[in-house]
């Protein structure tokens, strides 16, 4: 695996030095009025930007919930321009973030943690509250916006309890979303995923990739309904599908086959 250099660029301006104080301080993305989105640069002579089309199309959903344009050849253009030259085989992380304030790109290396998650993740369940969420615009709730606070700090709780990942319920105590991955699992030889419709569930591309090549049903679960599956999965444009190993410490069984499918399956466009 070939190494990348860390590497920002600003919308309009291009490529500048990776600390380049690009971001003023009262950027109102750094309240978390702004939104993002994070894509995998895959492997690959040249690498490829894996499902651009869909993240930018999510991007755009973003940028107009926030009332703010967005002009998608100049982010084409820019993300041309940050993953220009990379050596074969590169993995690498290209996060795009929007505010009134701020448009810029980053590329990264891929976290080591990232590469060993899709490996199988250990997950403890997490209560979110809301059972559902009233049909708002204004809550933003179809936007991937980059007030993170609750994702990160469920993050950290769930590394408080010897976890990799969380899971959050809704207050019926029936699954939602990962903090950042969405959830797939088999059961009786059909996939399912829990419903996004007024829940406040992130529209993953990931998901919507294995969406289209399998069929998914969107089926409310508990907990114990997922221990009694086939397979549970954490779907994300990084990790692609982890397997689920644990849930509150209980085993789930991890398929090998599957978890190659739904992995070849991640990476497509
Ligand atoms: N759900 C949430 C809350 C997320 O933040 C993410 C990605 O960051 C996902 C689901 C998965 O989305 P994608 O497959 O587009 O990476």
């Amino acid at each position: 695996m070939q190494g990348v250099r860390n590497r920002t660029a600003v919308l309009g301006t291009g490529e500048v030095p990776w600390d380049s104080p690009v971001v003023p301080a009262d950027d109102p993305g750094l309240r978390g009025d702004g939104f993002f989105e994070t894509l995998l640069v895959h492997g690959g002579t040249p690498p490829r930007v894996v499902r651009l089309r869909e993240h930018l199309d999510r991007f755009e959903r973003s940028a107009a919930a926030f009332g703010l344009p967005l002009d998608r050849s100049a982010w084409e253009h820019l993300v041309a321009g940050i993953t220009d030259d990379l050596p074969a085989g590169t993995e690498a992380v290209l996060r795009l973030t929007a505010s009134a304030g701020t448009c810029t790109a980053t590329l990264r290396p891929l976290p080591d943690g990232v590469r060993r998650g899709r490996d199988g993740v250990h997950v403890v369940t997490l209560a979110r509250g809301t059972t559902t969420v009233p049909a708002a615009p204004w809550l933003l709730t179809a936007a991937k916006t980059s007030s993170y606070a609750v994702n990160s700090a469920a993050l950290r709780e769930a590394r408080h309890r010897g976890a990799d990942d969380a899971l959050f319920l809704d207050a019926a105590g029936e699954v939602l979303e990962a903090p950042t991955a969405n959830l797939l699992w088999r059961s009786e030889g059909r996939w399912h995923t829990p419903p996004q419709r007024d829940r406040d569930v992130l529209p993953g591309t990931t998901l919507a990739a294995v969406t289209a090549g399998f069929g998914v049903h969107e089926t409310p679960c508990r907990p114990d309904e997922l221990l009694r599956s086939d397979g549970a999965w954490l779907l994300s444009s990084l990790r692609g599908a982890a397997p689920v190993r644990t849930l509150d410490g209980n085993p789930l069984p991890v398929d090998r086959a599957f978890t190659a499918t739904l992995r070849r399956t991640a990476l497509q466009d």
